[in-house]
């Protein structure tokens, strides 16, 4: 592997202070993929310094958003050329199969191009002034040095929704990949340190959340922390974050409901609900894991579903039969069975799965079969907490009403879907489902162009769309007076 496996900082690839190191293991099949350093505490304290440094020094900020810009879309060409490196690092270090890995990277450079482009377009604004002879504007300006945590799950793609509206508006950085799966996110270092991206501008620093993490989200010279991961550790950022009171923005998790009712197209609304809570092992933050059907239709949909999911083909994500991977960790694995357990404690039916596979070819991975619990109700613990794996629920319901309300009682807010062939009435549920994104007979589908975050514990602020630039943008009324005059108060 051709990668420097280091970390970033100020320029240059470095080891960790303390010389610490960690194997990184390939989930498929338990072996080191390659083994990076650890950094901690102080790794994180000198990068902080070197982006604070750049941020105070204004080259990068000061440079045309033009040319911003021009780096920007250069990342995104590097990407392209290196796309199949990447995609196989991306599937080495997840297990997500290849060709879910190149989709990927398409979508993560179309991320850097859209943001590129962006990068000038917003040359601030002149707004009516109350006073005669003079001039009031508003203009965005960096918020100044940003934190940036991801997580295992889409590792670049999250990277990649940080990296670039925070370079494109002039900030500096300090990016933490999710201990372990940072292969990509060091690959792409390399790539934007060819773009031309200054030192001390982006930074790299390698290690866990609560050291390398904590410090990100604590220290007083870091202005904005974004995070994308789980709830809890979510709240922990949060209360970190008000030590010099940063700006926040949190993606966090979801347990996404997706209604089905009687009139949807019965087929395509199998096979999306499948693809919707299966996809990439259901590790997904906007998993469709609570499925939600009409009555009338209920036993025919269940009966279609196990009989397709009883087909589906686990292995190796290099293999291209392979529909579905392993999960990233033995710790993950323990925690979706638990919750399986949990489940037939709690008196639902597993319909299908519920178990490791017995193939002798999967036994070093961490794979778990796609699983379906039936007779669910809200209260139950596997339908109200994230999985975060191939687990899917299903609650009935026989009028509207009762499909929105059942889709509505969660903590988060991420996304949701409704399948109906009545448009009138798709309108009717879309207008109450309390969710940052809702798709109508669709699932899963996001574009650079439209923003995404969550509605209540899904999180706060948007990462995307042109909201996504706001995240890294603070706002400043500059008021001139082109006829200054003594007020004599005093
Ligand atoms: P996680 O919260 O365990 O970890 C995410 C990141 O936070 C990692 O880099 C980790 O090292 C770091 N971290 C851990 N403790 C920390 C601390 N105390 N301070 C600072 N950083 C810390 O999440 P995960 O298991 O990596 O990812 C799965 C979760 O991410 C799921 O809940 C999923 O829904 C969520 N997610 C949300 C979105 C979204 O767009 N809303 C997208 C992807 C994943």
């Amino acid at each position: 592997m051709s990668l420097k496996q280091q970390q970033y900082i100020n320029g240059k690839w470095v080891g960790s202070i303390a010389g610490n190191t960690r194997d990184i293991i390939n989930p498929f099949n338990q072996e080191v993929i390659a083994t990076v350093p650890e950094g901690d505490e102080s790794d994180a304290k000198v990068a902080i310094a070197a982006a604070r440094a750049a941020f105070d020094k204004g080259e990068w900020s000061s440079t045309p958003a033009s040319e911003r810009g021009t780096i920007v879309w250069k990342i995104a060409e590097l990407i392209e050329r290196d796309k199949e490196e990447l995609a196989r690092l991306e599937s080495l270090d997840t297990g997500k199969t290849i060709e879910e890995s190149r989709g990927d990277m398409d979508d993560i450079a179309g991320v850097f191009r859209y943001y590129a482009e962006l990068a000038d377009k917003d040359g601030g604004e002149l707004i009516d002034s109350p006073v005669a002879n003079s001039i009031s504007r508003v203009v965005r300006e960096p918020v100044g040095v940003c934190g940036q945590i991801t997580p295992w799950n889409y590792p670049l793609l999250q990277a990649s929704w940080k990296l670039a509206p925070a370079l494109a508006t002039g900030n500096t950085l300090i990016m933490k990949p999710s201990e372990i799966t940072p292969l990509t996110t060091i690959k792409v270092f390399e790539l934007m340190e060819e773009a031309g991206v200054p030192a001390g501008v982006a930074n790299l620093v390698l290690g866990a959340g609560n050291t390398v993490g904590s410090e990100l989200s604590s220290n007083m010279d870091v202005d904005l922390i974004s995070f994308t991961g789980g709830l809890f550790t979510g709240k922990k950022i949060m209360q970190a974050a008000s030590s010099n009171v940063k700006k926040l923005a949190l993606e966090l998790g979801g347990k996404n409901p997706n209604i089905i009712f009687a009139d949807a197209d019965f087929e395509t609304a199998v096979d999306q609900a499948l693809n919707g809570v299966f996809f990439h092992a259901g590790q997904i933050c906007s998993a469709g894991t609570r499925l939600i059907v009409e009555e009338s239709i209920h036993d025919e949909f269940v009966n279609a579903l196990v009989e397709r999911v009883k087909k589906f083909k686990l292995g190796s994500g290099f293999d291209e039969k392979t529909q579905m991977g392993p999960l990233i960790s033995a710790e993950h694995l323990a925690k979706v069975e638990k919750y399986v357990e949990t489940g037939i404690k709690e008196g639902a039916t597993l319909a299908v799965g519920g178990s490791r596979p017995e193939d002798p070819e999967l036994q070093k991975g961490f794979f778990y079969l796609p699983t379906i619990f039936t007779n669910c109700t809200t209260d139950m613990k596997i339908v109200q907490e994230e999985a975060f794996g191939p687990v899917m629920t299903v609650e009935k319901f026989r009028k509207e009403e009762e499909a929105v309300e059942l889709a509505n009682d969660s903590i988060y807010g991420l996304a949701g879907a409704v399948w109906t062939n009545d448009i009138v009435k798709a309108e009717r549920c879309v207008a109450k489902m309390r969710m940052g994104t809702v798709w109508i007979n669709d699932f899963n589908l996001y574009f650079p162009h439209a923003p995404w975050g969550g509605f209540k514990q899904s999180g706060i602020g948007r990462e995307l769309g042109r909201l996504g630039i706001e995240e890294y943008t603070e706002t400043k009324h500059i008021f001139q007076n082109l006829k200054p005059q003594p007020i004599n108060w005093f």
